[in-house]
C-alpha cells in the first residue's frame, strides 16, 4: 500500500514506519520534527518536512492507500499549562487531515489514539467499552479527535481503526525514545544508569497496591507496531475500531527500577516524592478486543526484555 505516516520521525511513528517499509509498503513520512529527529526517519521511507495541517490536503492528492497518523503533542503537564497547544496542534491538525482524506477519498485511517482517554478508572482492566472521562487536556484532545473520526467514517466510508496505547517502552534497534522533555519513568530511570541524572523520584509510595507505588502496563513497541500493521490489514469501510494495546498484566514503579538495576548493574538510587497530579493508582489494558478482532498477540510482555532493549538503545546513544 501506498501510506502516509505523519509523526513518522517520533518515537512509535519511526517504528512503526520502519515496520511498514520492512514489510513491503510505500512509506511517505511527513513531520515538521518539533518533537521528532530527521534521523529517525526510516531508509526507504520518503521525507517531507512540514506540518501536516499545512500540507495534508496537497500530499493526500497522490493516490494514498491509507494513512498512519502519529503526529501529536502528548506531554500531559504541559497540555494542563498551555491548552491551545494541545486543541490546536492535535485536533485542529487531525480535523485538517479528515477533510484531506475526505476530500481525496483516502480510503484507510490508523490513528495514534491513547489510555489517557480514560481518564481515571472505575473497573481493571480497562475495557474499550469503559467510560471516557480524560483528566487532562492531552487525553480530552485525542477522545476529541476520536469521535471526529467516528463522524468522518460513518459520513465518508472511511475505515478507521483507533489504537489506544498504554505505557509503551522498548526499542526496535536504531528506533527509540528520546525526548527533549522527558516525563516517562522507564527513559528517566535509564538516565539514571547512564549518570545524566543523578537519582529517581518515585511519585507516591501510598497507593492502594501491593507495594504502594503505581501500576502501569507496559507494552513493547515492537508489539504495538504489529498491532498497526494488523490494524491496516483489518480496516473496514464505514466503521470506526477501537482497541486497547497493553499487554493485561501491570507492574509497578518499584518493579521498574528494580528491573532498571538488574538490567543495567547500576544501583539507581531511588527517592519518594509526593504524588504527581492526575495519575490513577492503576492502569491495565484489557486486551482481549485486539487479540480476537485483529489476532493481535504482544510477544514481548517480559519486563526485563523491554527494559533491555530500551537500555541498548539508551546506551549504545550515550
Ligand atoms: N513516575 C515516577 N517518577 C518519574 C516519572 C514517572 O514515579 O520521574 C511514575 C508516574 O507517577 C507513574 C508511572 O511512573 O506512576 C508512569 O508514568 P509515565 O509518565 O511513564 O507514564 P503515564 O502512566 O503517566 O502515561
Amino acid at each position: 500500500m501506498k501510506l502516509l505516516v505523519t509523526g513518522g520521525a517520533g518515537y512509535v511513528g519511526s517504528v512503526c514506519a520502519a515496520r511498514l517499509v520492512e514489510t513491503g509498503h510505500e512509506v511517505v513520512v511527513v513531520d515538521d520534527l518539533s518533537t521528532g529527529h530527521a534521523d529517525a526517519v526510516p531508509d526507504g521511507a520518503t521525507f517531507v518536512q512540514a506540518d501536516i495541517a499545512d500540507v495534508a490536503a496537497d500530499l493526500l492528492t497522490g493516490g494514498f492507500d491509507g494513512v498512519l497518523h502519529f503526529a501529536a503533542k502528548s506531554l500531559v503537564g504541559e497540555s494542563m499549562a498551555d491548552p491551545a497547544k494541545y486543541w490546536a496542534g492535535n485536533v485542529l491538525t487531525s480535523l485538517r487531515l479528515l477533510d484531506a482524506m475526505r476530500d481525496n477519498g483516502v480510503p484507510r485511517l490508523v490513528f495514534s489514539s491513547t489510555a489517557a482517554t480514560y481518564g481515571e478508572p472505575e473497573q481493571i482492566p480497562i475495557l474499550e467499552t469503559a467510560p471516557t472521562r480524560p483528566t487532562n487536556t492531552y487525553g480530552a484532545t485525542k477522545l476529541a479527535i476520536d469521535h471526529a473520526i467516528t463522524s468522518y467514517a460513518t459520513a465518508h466510508g472511511i475505515a478507521a481503526v483507533s489504537l489506544r496505547y498504554f505505557n509503551v517502552a522498548g526499542a526496535y534497534g536504531r528506533f527509540g525514545e528520546r525526548h527533549t522533555t522527558e516525563t516517562h519513568l522507564i527513559p528517566i530511570v535509564l538516565q539514571v544508569a547512564l549518570g545524566t541524572r543523578p537519582a529517581i523520584s518515585i511519585y507516591g509510595d501510598d497507593y492502594p497496591t501491593a507495594d504502594g507505588t503505581c501500576v502501569r502496563d507496559y507494552i513493547h513497541v515492537l508489539d504495538l507496531a504489529e498491532a498497526h500493521l494488523l490494524a491496516l490489514a483489518n480496516t473496514r469501510a464505514g466503521e470506526h475500531q477501537v482497541y486497547n494495546l497493553g499487554t493485561g498484566t501491570g507492574f509497578s514503579n518499584r518493579e521498574v527500577v528494580q528491573t532498571c538495576r538488574d538490567v543495567t548493574g547500576h544501583p539507581i538510587p531511588a527517592d519518594f516524592a509526593p504524588r504527581r497530579a492526575g495519575d490513577p493508582a492503576v492502569l491495565v489494558a484489557s486486551a482481549t478486543a485486539a487479540a480476537e478482532n485483529l489476532g493481535w498477540k504482544p510477544e514481548r510482555t517480559d519486563l526485563h526484555t523491554i527494559i533491555t532493549d530500551a537500555w541498548t538503545f539508551t546506551r549504545d546513544r550515550a
